[in-house]
């Protein structure tokens, strides 16, 4: 054979599935008895609750050539027009994201003194560390309100992480890239616009799922894999023959073993540490040691009512930076994003708990949950309403997190690899949690098999 993949979530799949496209024989093997790992959809009363990953953005080639080849370009939903409204908490307020120079010159969302800083960003020097958290890098440029309100809500929502721990250089490349070339943000996004770049975090793009939720994805690619997928099949260990043609022997829990020339890992950093532990150098376990996945926890709630909050609940949803005293990280306003996901006349939320900031949450009973989410909305939106369905979706092993020295870690662990023939480490611990970043990661790796 000449490769076998261990995890089919998103990484492993995408990766089984561009390798096949290039006539290279595969094997997908998957502990669990059902794959595609954080992405998971049920769908209970007309409610769409997604385990993990809510959409992708439609912005990223790999993405939308991996939809086009599978089939599902006529399945896609893109978030409505009234998503385009962003909140943030802040003095505990909810406040619109200005999404233009002049919204942001009248927006309450940071002070008078906060916004004539964020103005002088073109004046600030150039920075001179190799690596940076993004906390203090956006401090340096935009001044310490904006960074601890805007982009401390900005790390909330995609890493559920500290802008303080987070390397800038290994979570927002494009960021480190603009004010290396350009000495500023701003004059890095006047000269891209006229090139038809993006903003700071990437170019812009609109949230996109499929009209069954984002297992559709996962569950055409198990379709298009078919035998080249085994369920129920958690390798438990791994060995390196160098002599051989076929160097890599991987062992099933059951005892089985199968052999392959390529051997790709996107299982956590924890589990390839446990698989590699006798075939790795320290220093390259203590980086995988060193790559967080701290727990996330999703709690979803549904009211058979078009008002069970004070406020109008039309929007994208909001985000808690952490200089607010709140113990959530963030809610979806799920049934405004994609008007599909709940019966007309409801409402459909769902809230983001623990991450780096409150890990200690994923021992929290349903009830204990529940009744902290309760307390949070009414306190945020206004009034209270019984949900008419609860649902709560635990992720022990959440979101990873980069932080300061994670690109050294990468290239310690690069260059561990390059010592063995065939091993291929991807997924989301690396090099974007995305599922962008994992689709776009998986095409790369399946390109460079042998
Ligand atoms: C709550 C939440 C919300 C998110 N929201 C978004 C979002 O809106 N947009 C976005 O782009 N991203 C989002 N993400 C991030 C994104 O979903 C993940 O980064 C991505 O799905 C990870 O895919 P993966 O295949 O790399 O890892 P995983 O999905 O973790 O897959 C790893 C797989 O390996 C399997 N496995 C583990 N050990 C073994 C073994 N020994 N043998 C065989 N198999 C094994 C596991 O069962 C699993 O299926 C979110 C993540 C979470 C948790």
């Amino acid at each position: 054979m000449d490769v076998i993949v261990i995890g089919g979530g998103i990484s492993g799949l995408a990766v089984g599935f561009f390798a096949r496209q290039n006539g290279t024989s595969v094997l997908v093997l998957e502990e669990s008895t059902q794959a595609g790992g954080k992405i998971r959809t049920d769908w209970q009363d007309g409610f769409c609750c997604e385990w993990g990953p809510q959409g992708f953005l439609d912005n990223v080639p790999e993405t939308l050539e991996l939809v086009r080849l599978l089939g599902l370009e006529n399945r896609l939903v893109k978030a409505g027009q009234a998503a385009a409204d962003r909140f943030i908490l802040r003095n505990g307020k909810l406040r619109k994201v200005p999404l233009s120079p002049p919204a942001f010159l009248v927006s309450d969302v940071v002070s008078l003194p906060g916004k004539l800083r964020v103005l002088a960003e073109p004046f600030m020097p150039r920075g001179r560390a190799e690596d940076e958290s993004v906390l203090d890098f956006a401090r340096r440029r935009i001044g310490r309100e904006a960074a601890e309100v805007l982009v401390d809500a900005m790390v909330t929502g995609v890493f559920a992480g500290r802008a303080a721990e987070l390397s800038l250089p290994a979570t927002f490349p494009k960021m480190a890239m603009m004010e290396r070339t350009y000495g500023s943000l701003t004059r890095a996004m006047l000269a891209l616009r006229k090139k038809g770049g993006g903003g700071p975090a990437g170019p812009g793009g609109t949230l996109t799922t499929f009209v069954s939720g984002m297992q559709e994805l996962t569950d055409r690619l198990v379709a298009a894999l078919g035998p080249d997928l085994r369920l129920q099949s958690p390798v438990a260990a791994v060995q390196y023959r160098e002599s051989t043609a076929s160097p890599w022997v991987v062992k099933l829990a059951n005892g089985e073993e199968l052999s392959a020339r390529n051997v790709v890992v996107t299982v956590p950093p924890p589990k390839v540490s446990a698989l590699f532990s006798h075939l790795f150098p320290p220093k390259a376990l203590e980086a995988l040691g060193e790559i967080p996945m701290p727990p996330v926890v999703v709690v979803m709630t549904a009211y058979k009512s078009p008002q069970p909050f004070a406020h109008p609940l039309s929007g994208f949803g909001f985000l808690v930076p952490s200089r607010e005293p709140r113990q959530i990280l963030g809610t979806l306003f799920c049934h405004s994003i994609f008007p599909n996901q709940a019966p007309a006349g409801t409402v459909l939320l769902r809230t983001i708990l623990g991450g780096a900031r409150q890990p200690e949450v994923i021992a929290f009973s349903d009830e204990e949950l529940l009744r902290l989410v309760r307390r949070e909305l009414h306190a945020i939106l206004g009034g209270d309403s019984d949900p008419d369905l609860v649902r709560v979706f635990r992720h022990p092993e959440g979101i990873p997190q980069y932080t300061l020295g994670h690109p050294k870690r990468l290239a310690v662990l690069d260059e561990t690899a390059s010592r063995f023939r065939g091993l291929y480490l991807t997924g989301n611990a690396y090099r974007g949690v995305a599922v962008n970043a994992c689709i776009a990661e998986a095409k790369k790796v399946a390109a460079s098999l042998r």
